[in-house]
């Protein structure tokens, strides 16, 4: 069709997740076009680390070790009580050849990702943002708007974001890795239910003398609240405090863009003396000096999960298909294995001749994993070696747990907890 551009595959949206989807889908040959309505990756560290089931599938895609030098490597989670340590879970337990949870920021995995793309002749098209799709029987047409920035006003100039000009792609196949507003699952008309509630967070990154091990992920709670301090390289570290008082709506989920905020603090109470104050109320004995708060923002999280991960030749992947609790960093590290799945499912099925069939495979294993994940069905149950303190708190713990799939389940029977028989 004449003005129409054609691809094998459409990836929409170039988080963490869509990135990884064209990259897995680029290393074997498919043609991929990756598009982006935003204007540059992450600007912050949002999903801080990558599980080690994540860094096999990166070393199978070559770029682990380039990712390995820059994080921080964990290899324990602490569980405590307010101060007093009650489990910990040990990564270096797990198999693989990555036995560890490496610290790293969103951004620069994202960043990585890019690069990478870039070198296999795919550039990120940033600025276009899918308008609509339209699914025919072996491909879809989707309108594309290329987005361009322009300043209106002559006295008080303002600048604003209009359509430049509308392309169509057709696709043998879309990959939605459009995020949790994600596009593709309305188009789809796919449900996306909520399976609990939301879980307000705020977050502070800062600068400390604190003498604790940077080996260990220390996960504290209280009666009400689950908080989290992260180690990051040098003499940062990041507390994450759940904050159940403060009401946040869907805009505190939208990844900027900027490392420095236009426009002024966008969380001026997160103050030095709100973070203080919280490490007095909720976790006393990290005594080391606060200086230098260089990120702190208010989130929240939900928890989520579609009915169907896509159907005929369209597939959802990352946020699009599910959210949680940001403790575990389970809803990045899951899309990442979806999108690893997804690309290899996608060039069996465009070079091999596989039966699509493997899509519908796809589906039915991702929401039975997620199914597990948020304890809807299959979830975490207390074996007769579990603490009855681990016993008391299975369901704040599952979230926790730096893991997916077997490691997941590995993890958990460390606490003396195990999947829920499935009839
Ligand atoms: C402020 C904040 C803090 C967070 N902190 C944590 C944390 O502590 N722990 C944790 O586990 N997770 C955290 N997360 C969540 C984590 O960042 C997500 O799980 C992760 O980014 C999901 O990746 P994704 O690729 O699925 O989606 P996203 O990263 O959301 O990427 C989706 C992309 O799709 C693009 N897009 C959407 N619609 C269209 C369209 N129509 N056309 C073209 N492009 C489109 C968007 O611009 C976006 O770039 C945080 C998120 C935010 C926003």
């Amino acid at each position: 069709m004449f003005g129409v551009r054609e691809t094998e595959v459409l990836v929409i949206g170039a988080g963490p997740v869509g990135l990884f989807g064209a990259l897995s889908l680029a290393r074997h040959g498919v043609r991929v076009q990756v598009v982006d309505e935003q204007f540059r990756t992450a600007a912050h560290s949002y999903a801080l680390a990558l599980h080690s089931s994540s860094l096999g599938l990166l070393h199978e895609a070559g770029v682990a070790e380039k990712l390995i030098e820059h994080g921080v490597r964990v290899d324990t989670v602490g569980l405590y009580d307010r101060s007093q340590r009650q489990a910990e879970m040990k990564l270096s337990d797990l198999s693989g050849p990555y036995p560890f949870l490496l610290v790293l920021p969103q951004s620069a995995v994202e960043a990585l990702f890019e690069r990478e793309l870039r070198q296999h002749g795919i550039p990120v098209e940033w600025n276009h943002r899918v308008s609509s799709l339209r699914p025919e029987e072996r491909h879809v047409d989707a309108s594309i708007d290329r987005l361009a920035k322009v300043s209106r006003g002559y006295a008080v100039a303002t600048t604003e974001w209009i359509v430049e000009k509308t392309q169509t792609t057709r696709a043998e196949f879309v990959v939605g890795a459009d995020g949790h507003r994600s596009g593709v699952r309305e188009a789809l008309g796919i449900p996306y239910a909520s399976e609990g509630s939301a879980e307000p967070f705020a977050v502070f990154e800062f600068h400390s003398d604190a003498g604790l091990s940077k080996n260990e992920v220390r996960v504290v709670f209280d009666e009400k609240t689950t908080n989290v301090l992260w180690p990051l390289p040098g003499d940062r570290w990041r507390w994450s405090f759940e904050w159940g008082t403060r009401e946040l709506n869907d805009a505190f989920r939208v990844k900027d863009r900027l490392a420095v905020p236009l426009g002024g603090e966008s969380f001026p109470h997160l103050s030095e003396e709100q973070l203080k104050s919280l490490i007095e109320e909720r976790a006393p004995w990290f005594e080391g000096s606060i200086h230098d708060i260089d990120w702190s923002m208010a989130v929240r999280f939900e928890r989520r999960l579609v009915s169907s991960f896509g159907r005929d030749r369209l597939w959802l992947a990352g946020d699009a298909a599910h959210l949680t609790g940001p403790v575990g960093i389970q809803s990045a590290n899951a899309g990442l294995t979806e999108a690893g799945e997804l690309g290899s499912h996608l060039t069996r099925i465009l070079r091999e001749n596989a039966s699509l069939n493997l899509l519908e495979d796809y589906s039915r294993g991702r929401l039975k994993e997620w199914r597990r994940l948020l304890g809807i069905e299959g979830g975490l149950t207390a074996s007769s070696k579990a603490e009855p303190w681990i016993a008391q708190n299975i369901s704040r713990i599952a979230p926790c747990i730096p893991a997916t799939g077997e490691d997941f389940v590995r993890l958990a029977g460390q606490l003396g907890l195990q999947p829920e028989s499935v009839p």
